[in-house]
């Protein structure tokens, strides 16, 4: 992949990520670590990088499927989540100026492997890492709940419960997983749980490409009570859905690196952010997954602008939005926030 030179003024720039999967966020030096503790064969680069990282577009699946379970399979103790949780947020302040940064996680992901790690001593353990960041650096984290899609009601509605009895840890509720094969509509009902019991909502939307995907961005704004959409670039399909966004102010969450490489758009020039900005819709920038993805949030502002042609004032723009749409409340964000 290209190493790609930050501009000062992009570097400069205080930032806001929105959405970030931590199970895939790993720090590549401390993912390797645990992997060589755990036995993997992955001391020179080239094997560490075949078994983990995505580096170009993907081809298959399954591949791509089976680094993100290695990935999973080296968090086995909560002492790992912890410093995962501290790193990744060290990360995001140190190398991309990131204040304020929405951190989410799938419970039901992490625990499928690792049986006996207790839910609660999961939480209790990012949360620490968590904190022990927000005292050590100028910025401010929250925590989204995520639900399977490839899995049951029944199974994702015990999530559910969890997120709306950790409260003071999770701000928001999210649906993520093969959007392909799995609709969103099974879900309306524990969503509208969510929201009555105050979590924010975003669901993952309109991501791959495939025809009439976009359906499922007015799915989650007009039934789930969707305050954000994840992705949702393929709403370029759809004018209607374009004027539903505008209408309901509802952002997206964009991530291009992590859309070229799962083929949501045909290249970095292809992503559709500016095209969605100029029609009105608010477009945020994010990483997705920067850990097995190698990249970090500066150069998804700087791919935006050198591939898409977003100005530095459009990236600007889209840190507004992101922190005007952030679940972490306005008070805490304009405690960290400079002026
Ligand atoms: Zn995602």
């Amino acid at each position: 992949m290209e190493v790609i030179a930050i501009d000062p003024a992009i570097q400069a720039m205080p930032k806001v990520e929105l959405h970030c999967h931590l199970e895939l966020a790993l720090r590549q030096a401390t993912l390797k670590e645990f992997a060589l503790e755990r036995g993997y064969d992955v001391a020179e680069d080239k094997k560490f990088s075949d078994a983990f990282l995505i580096t170009s577009p993907m081809g298959e699946l399954p591949s791509v499927l089976h680094k993100f379970l290695n990935t999973r399979d080296v968090l086995d103790t909560v002492e790992c989540l912890e410093r995962v949780a501290f790193e990744v947020c060290e990360d995001m302040y140190l190398h991309s100026n990131v204040r304020v940064l929405e951190l989410r996680y799938a419970p039901s992901f992490l625990l499928d492997k690792h049986t006996h790690i207790a839910a609660d001593a999961m939480q209790d353990a990012i949360q620490r890492g968590v904190r022990r960041a927000e005292a050590t650096y100028p910025m401010v984290v929250g925590l989204i709940c995520i639900l399977q899609r490839i899995k049951s009601v029944a199974d994702n509605a015990k999530w559910v419960d969890f997120a709306l009895n950790h409260r003071n840890g999770f701000l928001a509720l999210d649906l993520a997983d093969n959007e392909v094969d799995f609709d969103p509509e099974p879900f309306i009902p524990l969503f509208r749980r969510a929201k009555a019991g105050g979590l924010g909502i975003t669901v993952h939307a309109g991501e791959p490409k495939v025809p009439g995907i976009s359906k499922n961005i007015a799915t989650a704004i007009e039934s789930m009570g969707a305050d954000r959409i994840g992705h949702g670039l393929q709403a370029i399909e759809d004018p209607k859905v374009i004027d539903l966004l505008i209408q309901t102010d509802t952002p997206l969450e964009m991530c291009p690196t992590s859309n070229w490489l799962t083929g949501a758009c045909a290249g970095l020039a292809k992503h559709p952010i500016k095209e969605l900005m100029t029609a009105g819709v608010k477009t945020t920038i994010n990483t997705d997954d920067p850990g097995i993805m190698v990249t970090h949030l500066n150069q998804e502002f700087q791919r935006a602008h050198a591939h898409t042609g977003l100005s530095h004032d459009q990236l600007r723009q889209c840190t507004d939005w992101a922190r005007q749409h952030s679940f972490i409340p306005a008070e805490r964000i304009a405690a960290v926030w400079p002026d």
